[in-house]
């Protein structure tokens, strides 16, 4: 047989074989298959991130900010607004997505000899992060409906004792999120071990009334770190910009691992702006919000089993076929995910309009 042209070359022999990350990308009416904000950039922020970014240029000739001081206090400030949690600029840290966010806790708390733990159904790029930073990936379980609770939690990381455990809240696919009990035990028990405890919020700003961002946990714990994203409130997936807030020494050890001038003086001006603008932005969360509630509904209505959901999206059951359901979808012009897991497709809410659309196609199939 044969090697490709790529199993001949000298890689580490734990990549080999292995596939990258490759959610489908289409040109289609409506793609809501990664969870982005289908909305427009409004026009205010547009023209005043082509303002900022402009001003950033006369200055490329320099490195920018190695700490990017500027974004992380209008970071820490936007914090401290949305979940009435008080933070400082000290405690926050960005990178070019939350994807490099985690690679930087992985790199300064995992790495070669130790472990990191989730509990799928979730964000698939968490034993790649722990692959590419040569740790271990410990599987974690949930219960049959995908919910964790406090006891379980515990147990599995008492059991393991990995360096580093990540919740996902709101969890994708799944749209739930953890009550704080939940990251409390997790906490209690990965202190036993000096693990490290993160909580990815990349959907927190989606989050129903009822639900406490861990934010509300960080004094005192200093292994916590929550991470965030301004890939998908912010609709600001092409700007990459993720970050998180922790306590200092956190930050602190995080520079030890990152490049520097890792944020380019373009992506600290863009994301700046688009963080003045953070109101008008909102507007647009509380919008999804509505269609996402309506999505969970209307699915119902139809016989379907979705999910409860504190996400911009919604993972629904009862398909008889969902390869089948998403390929209709498709053949109208509609994009969403398939994750996998039998019977279940994943779906972004978008506009009324491409929420509509995806309703009235989605009836269709189940009519045939
Ligand atoms: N965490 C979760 C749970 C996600 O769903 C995503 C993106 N789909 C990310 C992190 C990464 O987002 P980004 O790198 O764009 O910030």
């Amino acid at each position: 047989m044969t090697e490709s042209p790529l199993e001949a070359l000298p890689i580490r022999p734990e990549l080999r074989g292995q596939q990258p990350y490759g959610a489908p990308q289409l040109n289609v009416e409506a793609m809501l298959n990664v969870n982005e904000t289908t909305y427009d950039v409004p026009e205010e922020v547009v023209e005043a991130i082509a303002e900022q970014v402009r001003a950033a240029a006369q200055s490329l000739n320099r490195y920018p900010d190695r700490e990017f001081t500027a974004l992380r206090h209008k970071l820490a400030g936007f914090l401290t607004s949305e979940s009435a949690v008080a933070l400082s600029a000290e405690q926050i840290w960005a990178a070019n997505g939350s994807n490099e966010v985690m690679q930087h806790i992985l790199q300064a708390f995992a790495g070669p000899g130790r472990s990191v733990m989730s509990f799928p159904p979730t964000y698939s790029m968490y034993p790649l992060y722990a692959r590419g930073v040569n740790s271990e990936y410990i599987a974690g379980t949930r219960s049959p409906d995908f919910t964790q609770t406090p006891e379980d939690v515990a147990a599995q990381i008492r059991e393991h004792r990995p360096k580093v455990v990540i919740l996902c809240s709101p969890n994708n696919p799944t749209g739930t999120a953890l009550q704080l009990e939940v990251v409390e035990a997790a906490y209690r028990a990965a202190a036993e071990s000096e693990t490290i405890v993160v909580v990815d919020e990349a959907y927190g700003e989606f989050r129903q009334p009822g639900t406490e961002s861990a934010l509300s946990m960080l004094a005192g714990r200093p292994r916590l770190i929550v991470t965030r994203t301004m890939s998908k409130a912010f609709a600001m997936a092409g700007g990459r910009l993720g970050y998180l807030a922790a306590s200092p020494a956190v930050t602190d050890a995080l520079r030890l691992v990152r490049l520097p001038y890792h944020l380019s003086a373009i992506t600290q001006a863009a994301a700046g702006a688009a963080l003045d603008h953070a109101q008008n932005l909102m507007a647009n969360v509380e919008r999804i919000k509505t269609q996402r509630d309506r999505l969970v509904v209307e699915l119902r209505g139809m016989g379907l089993d979705p999910h409860p959901s504190d996400a911009n999206f919604v993972f629904f059951g009862g398909l008889d076929d969902a390869t089948a359901a998403w390929q209709h979808l498709l053949d109208d012009g509609i994009l969403v995910r398939d994750v996998g897991i039998a019977h279940h497709l994943r779906v972004t809410a978008g506009t009324e309009a491409e929420t509509t659309g995806f309703l009235t196609s989605l009836a269709t199939y189940l009519n045939r």
